[in-house]
């Protein structure tokens, strides 16, 4: 099997699960490498159909980071309208999500939420996005991404 390395400080991967499917992560920095297949199948299983229904990429821009999977440079971008930035192998071979990308989502959904209580059409909309469902979208980016 191929040696994946770290995008951002070059060191090995080691085999990791996100949410049950296979993945590489940096023991250092903690990101995450998933492949283009892994990605597909945890968005079939935890993703909303809301979610799935934005484009995956836009606001592309190149990065310094290489791709682990072919070694070129990655192209980093928002995920499906989310303020969530992830690097992607120009070959689409992959997805790297570094740790503190985490972080910060979970800051802006924070804020999101709280902005959302204080208008009573957003609210709305807020319970309607979550009408059908057990789980808040935090939990489902959450979960997607297999953070705790
Ligand atoms: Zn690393
Ligand atoms: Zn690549």
């Amino acid at each position: 099997m191929q040696q994946l390395t770290c995008p951002v400080d070059q060191l090995l991967l080691v085999d990791s699960k996100t949410s049950g499917e296979e993945s590489s992560e940096c023991t250092t920095c903690e990101g995450v490498w998933l492949t283009t297949h892994a990605l597909e199948s945890l968005e079939d299983n935890a993703a909303s159909d809301d979610m799935v229904k934005g484009q995956r990429q836009y606001g592309k821009q190149i990065v310094e980071h290489l791709c682990p999977h072919c070694g070129e440079a990655m192209i980093r971008f928002r995920y499906r309208g989310y303020n969530l930035e992830i690097e992607a192998c120009p070959a689409d071979a992959g997805f790297w999500l570094d740790k503190k990308e985490d972080s910060e989502i979970r800051d802006v959904m924070k804020q999101r939420g709280s902005n959302l209580n204080r208008s009573a059409s957003a609210e709305k909309s807020w319970h309607r996005a979550r009408r059908g469902t057990k789980l808040s979208l935090v939990q489902r980016v959450k979960q997607l991404f297999g953070f705790h």
